[in-house]
């Protein structure tokens, strides 16, 4: 990045901030060289992917319902908003990298849940309740096994 004061191409970052609905990282710079401050904006194109719902239906992937349900999932537990956002973000990242037109729910419920577990048990397993609606207690049951027996 260019200091626009000196073009010294060496500056640090001192703040980072999620701006504008989100969809733009807002940046405080500072010049190693002249000192003098900057921001910067860098925007995020927005993921166009279709999901593929259980029924067969598509809509339009939309981050805020997966903020929103990940925010659900983690409700009173000790999960930050920052948290969830980070969550939302390398799910978003994943997305990008896979380069698919489409994901099926199943599969970004999937992704979500392996987020969730390494960060709030509880948080995962209502995740986890409503995502792969178990049919019965006993399915729920063993998932509960299943996960005492990897020792978390
Ligand atoms: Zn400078």
């Amino acid at each position: 990045m260019q200091c626009p004061y000196c073009d010294n191409e060496d500056t640090r970052v001192i703040d980072s901030r999620l701006s504008e609905g989100k969809d733009a990282i807002r940046r405080r710079r500072e010049c190693l060289s002249c000192e003098k401050r900057f921001t910067t904006y860098e925007r995020r194109e927005p993921l166009r992917l279709m999901v593929i719902k259980r029924d067969g239906s598509r809509e339009g992937f939309d981050r805020l319902k997966l903020q929103a349900g990940l925010a659900k999932a983690c409700a009173k537990r000790q999960v930050s908003e920052e948290e969830i956002e980070f969550m939302v973000d390398e799910i978003e990242a994943d997305l990008r990298e896979r380069r698919r037109h489409e994901v099926t729910s199943r599969r970004l419920g999937d992704m979500a849940l392996a987020r969730l577990r390494k960060t709030d048990m509880v948080s995962y397993l209502r995740f986890a309740s409503v995502y792969r609606q178990y049919t019965d207690v006993d399915q729920f049951r063993s998932e509960l096994v299943r996960l005492a027996g990897s020792g978390r």
